[in-house]
């Protein structure tokens, strides 16, 4: 029996297909194109043999939140295109730069600076995106909205990075603790006003810098509200893998 936990190539395509399908409503439920929503799969805590999974069912895309757990991963997947969506001490910015095709972030000059430095070591640009805490949230990562845009600009000066974008993790609904994955309307509505500062901020960064396109913003339980408020990727991690395990994925278990 298939169950949501099964990693079957026949179970991985099912939920790949049943969220490219949720993508596609919201899209159409506001106008926008499924070409524009970039699906980044959320691998954390999963095993080399589910990403490689992902990938094998075309979600090349795929997301990790710690170091360690990514360079660990990494050699045993083939076809990747990696995302660092976690939080990120300055002195692991050698560790991150040139493993992944964006670093989704980056909340503060002195990791800015760290990964332009350590990009310039590996003559490469990173590309990143800025993270803000938009819900004021003290457990999750991100500069202040205020700052918000003068790290934008601070970024985008250095020379080594290329600021492409926001990215938000919003506060979990009041009575929901992390992982406790809930698909009703009321989780997505309560993101709502996140979502849409985040837009707002951007459309105020694109109109000086026009590079500044992308809206990161979106996860298992609300990504139709996200895509509704303009993001252009999504995070999936849940409804893609199915339920997380506690710990990282490593290879020395
Ligand atoms: C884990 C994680 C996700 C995916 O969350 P799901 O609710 O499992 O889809 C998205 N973004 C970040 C930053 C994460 O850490």
């Amino acid at each position: 029996m298939t169950t949501a936990t099964s990693t079957g190539p026949d179970a991985v395509a099912a939920r790949v297909d049943e969220v490219r399908a949720r993508i596609a409503r919201a899209c159409a439920a506001s106008g926008r194109r499924p070409a524009d929503v970039q699906l980044v799969a959320v691998s954390k805590t999963h095993p080399p043999a589910a990403a490689q999974a992902m990938v094998d069912a075309g979600v090349a895309d795929l997301g990790e939140n710690r170091v360690r757990e990514l360079l660990d991963k990494r050699p045993h997947v083939t076809g990747a295109r990696w995302h660092f969506v976690g939080q990120l001490q300055s002195r692991k910015a050698r560790d991150v730069v040139g493993a992944q095709v964006l670093v989704h972030s980056v909340d503060r000059r002195s990791l800015a600076d760290a990964l332009s430095r350590r990009a310039g070591d590996a003559g490469a640009v990173q590309r990143i995106l800025v993270q803000v805490n938009v819900g004021d949230d003290p457990a999750k990562g991100g500069c202040d909205v205020d700052g918000c845009l003068d790290l934008v600009a601070y970024a985008r000066d250095l020379p080594n990075l290329a600021v492409e974008g926001l990215m938000t993790v919003p506060p979990l609904p009041p009575g929901h603790a992390d992982g406790d994955v809930d698909e009703d309307e009321g989780w997505g509505e309560a993101a709502r006003p996140h979502f849409a500062r985040l837009r707002r901020l951007r459309d105020d960064a694109r109109a000086r810098w026009p590079e500044v396109v992308h809206l990161s913003m979106g996860m298992s339980a609300d990504l139709e509200v996200a895509i509704a408020e303009g993001a252009t990727m999504v995070r999936v991690g849940t409804a893609l893998f199915g339920p997380r395990g506690d710990s990282a994925w490593t290879s020395h278990r």
